[in-house]
């Protein structure tokens, strides 16, 4: 027997991997397997941002940088901020990372420990509560409901301050609801926190260039009374069609900086050399791509809403932001997993049970509409067939 530290035993996974692997190996047998699972966009990386890559290689970018990223790129990512929130930002206060991911590892594991209570969003990103655990802290749900938009209720989550809270994540535009939380509830929570000086945010705006219908991201870094406690999440994977890249950007508290560069040079020592190279030219360049694909995402989720809506036993509000729809399916009177594999085996699409998200995500399937429009009237069409087949 191996002694294996017991804190894996406690480690979560994104079920959304096993719906892939399953998918694939359906499609190896010859199924037809509309995919609508995938958390990615189904677009390529803008061309100029692959050339600027190869250029760095060319030129002889080969080795490390800086732990926490090279400088034209931190620069670059505190001007695309000020750019897009109105807000000033010190390049020394970001921090590079191998994606969003090693954002939100590194977070929790700074401020998770026996003894500690850390709040999520569920429905919310998996690994949220997997490392919560991981690091032995208690996790709390904070419950998204689909009467807000999914968004949390700030009332809701100072209610749930203890003397033990530690951090407090926050996700918007969601993942997997798409849901996007209104000024308003941000700036009550930001006022009811001036009471709980002891407890940090994470804020995961990963989506925040996903919103639709003129919607506007309303990022946390606009609250300056919480600057020195606020950890923000963002990248290139969702907005430049980068998740193979593995590029993120994270903003930290002055005090913090030291220490996540520290678990950083512990952990990758940083990120390869011609991604970073990438990502400013996906800042500084021409942001056309970005646009056009904003705006497909746009089309796509009025197409898939109207279109679930019209499904027998399924009703779906309109997702804000993100490239997600979240259905209640209740009226299926299937479980959001009966529902998803019956989806998978029987009709070929691929979907991810709202279980996957949290225990608050029963009763809703995640349909990711990063894919074709023609792809999405199919899978619905046949999601429809199902639907009433089940009930004969
Ligand atoms: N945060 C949320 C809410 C996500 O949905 C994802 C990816 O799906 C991530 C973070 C991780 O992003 P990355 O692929 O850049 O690590």
């Amino acid at each position: 027997m191996l002694h294996l530290a017991d804190n894996l035993n406690r480690l979560g996974t994104e079920t959304a991997f096993e719906v892939l692997a399953r998918a694939a190996a359906l499609s190896a047998q010859g199924k037809d397997i509309i995919n609508l699972g995938i958390g990615q966009p189904d677009f390529k990386t803008p061309q100029h941002i692959v050339e600027a890559a190869i250029k760095a290689l060319r030129d002889g970018h080969h080795g490390y940088t800086p732990s926490n990223g090279i400088e034209p790129l931190r620069v670059a990512v505190a001007a695309d901020l000020h750019r897009r929130h109105a807000v000033e930002v010190d390049p020394g206060n970001v921090v590079i990372m191998p994606g969003g991911k090693p954002t939100m590892f590194f977070a929790i594991l700074m401020f998770g420990q026996p003894g500690a209570e850390i709040m999520y969003p569920d429905p919310g990103f998996p690994i949220y509560r997997s490392m919560i655990q991981y690091t032995g802290a208690t996790a709390v749900p904070i419950a998204l409901k689909e009467q807000n938009g999914f968004s949390f209720s700030a009332d809701e989550v100072l209610a749930q301050i203890t003397p033990r809270t530690s951090l407090i994540i926050v996700n918007t535009p969601g993942n997997p609801t798409g849901g996007a939380v209104p000024e308003s509830e941000i700036k009550k929570l930001v006022a009811g926190l001036a009471r709980h000086p002891n407890v940090a945010i994470m804020a995961d705006e990963i989506y925040s260039q996903m919103l639709y219908d003129g919607a506007e991201h309303v990022s946390f870094l606009r609250y300056p009374e919480i600057r020195d406690r606020l950890i923000i999440l963002d990248g290139w994977s969702k907005t430049y069609a980068m998740t193979g890249w593995r590029l993120g950007f994270s903003v930290w508290p002055k005090d913090l900086v030291e220490k996540v560069v520290r678990l950083n040079v512990n952990c990758h020592s940083c990120v390869n050399a011609p991604t970073q190279f990438a990502g400013i030219a996906a800042l500084e360049g021409p942001q056309d791509a970005v646009h056009t694909m904003v705006k497909a995402f746009d089309e796509r989720q009025r197409v898939i809403v109207g279109l679930l809506n019209q499904l027998p036993g399924v009703t779906c509000v309109n997702p804000g932001g993100a490239f997600y729809a979240f259905p209640n399916i209740t009226g299926t009177g299937l479980s959001a997993k009966e529902l998803q594999n019956a989806m998978l085996e029987k009709a070929g699409v691929a979907t991810v049970a709202g279980t996957s998200f949290g225990i608050h995500g029963e009763g809703y399937v995640r349909f990711s509409y990063a894919n074709s429009v023609d792809n999405i009237r199919k899978a619905i069409e046949r999601i429809g067939t199902l639907l009433l087949d089940l009930k004969t």
